[in-house]
């Protein structure tokens, strides 16, 4: 059996990961050079403790008050774009508590799922990409973001996951380097982080070496379909068929599935990032914090930050603004902790693929019987990949998921 995976960010290797243990034969096709994709700069964070999905009470008002505002931490450029409106009204539609209350669970069971096939992966002869269980600390530094965190926290507890409240004693006595500013914090002790660059790189040997064709600079730009079928899919460079495809893309999923007339809800969020590679102060444990939502994760000796979510079209625009508000957070939180402003070269961004109800697409386009779709996986794309690669070949091998999917449908708008 063949198949075609469309897209080499962590889904789409992932994907081929798993199809490729389970024997079929794989060609991986990548308009890029491989070297750089959402999944490359982002946080490293393994989350089981974000099972609030994007589309949840308070962040359309949020959203709307921040929409002036384009150094805020949320930031929905107004535009009269059809996508962006048709997209805006459904999230709309979706922040909910009913939403968050039905998603929830599915949302925990993918991403514990996920953190135990990473852990088996570490496993793996050829992969060591600095993957340490943890947990994550959530900062808060008002009573009311504190009610808030520790309310969540509860949730996590009685969805089975381990969050412990700890008073700023608590948090200094894990952070003993770094002065504190802070009330407290949650911390999720069921969370992991690893160092992506690492991991992409090390996902990428592994399958040239397990024998996947891997071909970049290959863009899909017309995929042809008869009936329920997709036929080919075709590049500048080749045409290609297979048993089953497999349609990862990141942001650029909805132009992907037009080309076999598919409609694929999705807006990028374009978030940034810089690393520093000799930090003066390393922290323990990665750090979110919770009113800047700036995240700060330490990697293989490196600390990473970054933060903001820009729902937009996908553009190359540095907004030096944003990322001074990610660095103005820093010593709010930690005044000892003074980070300079990277140079605007130094800015690493990715457009984090957001479906509109906060869930990932996971199985069958509509329509067809042959074309997997596995995208819109937000701000947890990198947490949820093994889980992503293992249901995209279960589907494709007929077999039964390993936990439940249904929330996850991909023709499910
Ligand atoms: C600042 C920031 C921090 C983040 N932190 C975290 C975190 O801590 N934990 C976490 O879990 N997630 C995090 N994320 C989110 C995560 O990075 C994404 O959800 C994830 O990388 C998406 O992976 P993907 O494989 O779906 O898409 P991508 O990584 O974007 O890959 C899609 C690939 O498809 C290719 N492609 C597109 N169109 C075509 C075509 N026509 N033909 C061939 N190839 C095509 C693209 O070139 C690209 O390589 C963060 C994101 C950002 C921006």
């Amino acid at each position: 059996m063949h198949a075609v995976v469309i897209g080499g960010g962590i889904n789409g290797l992932c994907s081929a990961w798993y199809l490729k243990n389970q024997g079929w034969e794989v060609t991986l096709l990548e308009k890029s050079d491989l070297q750089d994709n959402c999944s490359y700069g982002n946080l490293g964070m393994i989350v089981p403790s974000h099972f609030v999905p994007l589309a949840s009470p308070g962040i359309v008002w949020q959203g709307i008050k921040w929409m002036f505002d384009s150094s805020s931490p949320f930031y929905i450029k107004p535009s009269l774009n059809p996508t962006l409106l048709s997209w805006a009204w459904k999230f709309n539609q979706h922040a909910t508590k009913s939403n968050v209350d039905y998603s929830a669970p599915f949302l925990r069971d993918l991403n514990v799922y996920s953190k135990s096939l990473y852990e088996d992966l570490c496993n793996e002869p050829g992969f060591d990409f600095a993957m340490e269980k943890k947990g994550i600390l959530m900062y808060f530094k008002t009573p009311k973001t504190a009610e808030e965190e520790i309310h969540l926290a509860e949730k996590a507890r009685s969805l089975g996951l381990d969050a412990a409240y700890l008073d700023k004693a608590a948090v200094q006595a894990l952070e003993p380097q770094v002065e504190l500013d802070i009330l407290g914090a949650v911390h999720y002790r069921c969370d992991a982080h690893l160092y992506p660059g690492k991991l992409m790189q090390q996902l990428i040997s592994a399958l040239r070496k397990a024998g996947v064709t891997i071909l970049t600079q290959s863009p899909v730009t017309r995929i042809e379909r008869k009936g329920k079928s997709i036929t080919t899919v075709v590049t500048p460079q080749g045409v290609y068929t297979a048993d089953r495809y497999v349609m990862t893309g990141g942001s650029w999923l909805p132009e992907l599935a037009a080309q076999a007339g598919i409609r694929i809800p999705l807006m990028p969020g374009k978030g940034y990032s810089f690393t520093l590679d000799n930090p003066l102060q390393q922290l323990n444990i990665p750090a979110i914090l919770c009113e800047a939502r700036v995240a700060i994760t330490p990697m293989d000796g490196k600390m990473r930050y970054g933060g903001t979510m820009e729902i937009a079209p996908i553009n190359d625009l540095v907004r030096m603004n944003r990322v001074q508000a990610i660095v103005d957070a820093v010593p709010r939180y930690f005044p000892g902790l003074q980070v300079e402003t990277p140079q605007k070269k130094d800015v690493w961004y990715g457009f984090r693929p957001c479906s509109p109800d906060g869930l990932p697409y996971i199985g069958y386009a509509k329509g067809t019987d042959n074309l997997i779709i596995a995208g819109g996986h937000s701000m947890m794309g990198l947490s949820l990949g093994p889980a992503t690669g293992k249901l995209v070949s279960d589907l494709a091998m007929g077999h039964s998921p390993a936990i439940p999917i249904e929330a996850f449908r991909a023709d499910r708008y």
